[in-house]
């Protein structure tokens, strides 16, 4: 059955399961990345960006127990924050002892590969996260080949209690593209992933990157529609940003690669969601940088509310609706 609307967005999925609105209060719990850390490589993906990284960092991360320090410090900070009850002046300042939220949140634990860690040390985490008061589940944000048997039932054991999703990188099903952008997995390793997760109640979303060097706007279609087939329950939509300092940088001076122009970004966005099977939740239809300074290209920056008016306004020229190209 069609979602109502356009397209099937996160706040309307949140709205139908709790009735209520919900947050997602973003989360850096010191873990690193196998692609990162010199496990698979020490690069990591081109477009990913870390003045922080290095390998010595990884590894000292790895083993400090401290790191899920200041969890419950980010969530209460957030939540103070959103409620427009405080607004911290400085780092150190807390929100007073007597602050209790009012609303509904998911604890995202966004930076890194946030399975890729002891057992021990993400069972702390997560259930740090879960036992804060106004957090009714987690995001978790992962690789696909960062899901060890263990980690899947840590995972299933908290779904039986919370909402829980596990956001998989993907970023393109084209194995060529995953080569070429240092992904350090095929499309295979995330179908496994995408297998290995059924039958446990949790809910799936996968990232995605339009405009990847050589991929043209077929090869970006292709992508949603091996996605679509699958048993996933989420997408993110993001354009290529090419950050300074990341491996892209030189590949956008020589020329080597070109982001796509807000036009072509919306047109291929549209034509994506037509394809998305009409059950799949979109988190998101582009990215934003927090550090603009450091965004080399594209040389648009267009507000996330906005740009989903935009795709509003186009699907309606259109007379079309998300799933009205392949999966009704
Ligand atoms: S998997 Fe994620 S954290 Fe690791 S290098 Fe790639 S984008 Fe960066």
């Amino acid at each position: 059955m069609r979602a109502p609307g356009w397209y099937y967005r996160l706040s309307s999925f949140f709205r139908e399961k709790f009735g209520v609105r919900v947050t997602k209060i973003p989360l850096n719990a010191g873990l690193t990345c196998p692609n990162r850390d010199g496990a698979l490589s020490e690069k990591g993906c081109i477009f990913c960006y870390n003045p922080a990284f290095s390998p010595a960092a990884a590894k000292r991360e790895r083993g400090d127990e401290n790191r899920s320090h200041g969890i419950r410090q980010q969530i209460r900070r957030f939540q103070w924050q959103m409620e427009g009850r405080g607004q911290p002046a400085h780092g150190d300042k807390e929100p007073p002892p007597s602050f209790t939220p009012r609303n509904s949140y998911l604890a995202y634990f966004q930076a890194y590969s946030n399975t890729y860690g002891p057992h021990y040390l993400l069972d702390r985490l997560y259930n740090e996260a879960l036992q804060a008061p106004g957090v009714i589940g987690l995001s978790v944000a992962t690789r696909p080949d960062c899901l060890s048997a263990d980690v899947l039932d840590l995972l299933t054991s908290l779904a039986g209690r919370h909402h829980i999703w596990l956001e998989l990188g993907l970023q393109s099903a084209h194995d060529r593209t995953l080569k070429l952008i240092n992904r350090g997995h095929n499309f295979a390793c995330f179908q496994e992933a995408v297998q290995a997760c059924q039958g446990r109640n949790l809910y799936l979303c996968v990232h995605l990157i339009n405009g990847l060097p050589g991929e043209d706007p077929p090869a970006m279609l292709e992508t949603v529609k091996r996605v679509s087939a699958l048993p996933v329950h989420g997408v993110k939509f993001h354009q290529l940003q090419i950050l300074a300092g990341t491996s892209l940088e030189p590949l956008y001076r020589q020329g080597a690669v070109s982001p796509l122009s807000l036009e072509e970004y919306l047109r291929i966005t549209c034509d994506q969601l037509e394809l998305l099977r009409d059950t799949i939740v979109v988190h998101r239809l582009l990215a934003e940088t927090p550090q603009r300074d450091l965004l080399l290209a594209p040389d648009w920056h267009v507000p996330r509310a906005r740009f989903a008016g935009m795709v509003e306004v186009e699907l309606r020229r259109r007379g079309t609706h998300q799933g009205k190209g392949g999966f009704d």
